[in-house]
C-alpha cells in the first residue's frame, strides 16, 4: 500500500499516458516509480574473469559479477566495493567504469547495472550466503548458465573484448 507524498491520502492505480501509475485521488499527485540501480565489480586476473554463483531466486545456480543494489545514500563504485567483499572476501578498489547495462527481466524491477574495471588490493577468497561458489573464468569458457538483470551481457562483452585482444596479440606475435 502507498500514500500519497503530499497529502497523505491512499493512492490509486490508474492509467496514465499509457503506463499503470500510482495516482492521489484527492490532490493528482503522481508517483513516478524509478530505476533500481545495481553495481558490480570486473576482476580479472592472468585473462580471466571472477565470477560468483547465485544460491538464492531470481537466477538460482547461475553465475554472475559480484554485485548488488546501490543504497540510496551511497556512490555506486562503493557499492560495487562492499558488495565483492561480502560475496568473495576480496578487498578492491574501483578503477573505471567497464559499462552500463539497462535490464527489463529481472522480477525485482527494471533497472541499470553498472559494471567496474577493479584492482584486487588484499584478501583470500571466501563466500557467504548469497553465494556458493567463485571461479575464474577464461573467454572461452564461460559457464552456460548467467543470470540476467545485465549480467549475461556485460560478461559476454567483456569475452568478446578478450578474444579481440588475444587475436590482436596473436597477429602482432606473427609479423
Ligand atoms: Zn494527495
Amino acid at each position: 500500500m502507498a500514500y500519497c507524498f503530499q497529502c497523505g491520502t491512499e493512492l490509486n492505480e490508474k492509467s496514465l499516458e499509457n503506463n499503470l501509475r500510482l495516482i492521489c485521488p484527492e490532490c493528482g499527485w503522481v508517483y513516478y516509480p524509478q530505476l533500481k540501480v545495481s553495481a558490480a565489480g570486473l576482476i580479472e586476473m592472468e585473462g580471466s574473469l571472477l565470477l560468483v554463483r547465485r544460491n538464492t531466486q531470481p537466477w538460482l545456480g547461475a553465475w554472475y559479477l559480484p554485485a548488488g543494489y546501490v543504497e540510496a545514500d551511497e556512490d555506486p563504485a562503493i557499492a560495487a566495493a562492499r558488495e565483492v567483499r561480502e560475496e568473495t572476501g576480496l578487498i578492491i578498489h574501483p578503477t573505471v567504469l567497464f559499462g552500463s547495462y539497462y535490464f527489463d527481466d529481472d522480477p525485482r524491477g527494471k533497472g541499470l547495472l553498472l559494471v567496474y574495471h577493479c584492482d584486487v588490493l588484499e584478501g583470500n577468497i571466501t563466500i557467504n550466503d548469497e553465494v556458493d561458489a567463485v571461479g575464474f573464468f577464461h573467454p572461452a569458457s564461460l559457464p552456460k548458465q548467467l543470470t540476467g538483470a545485465g549480467h549475461d551481457r556485460a560478461i559476454k562483452e567483456w569475452a568478446s573484448r578478450q578474444e579481440v585482444w588475444q587475436g590482436q596479440w596473436r597477429q602482432g606475435i606473427k609479423h
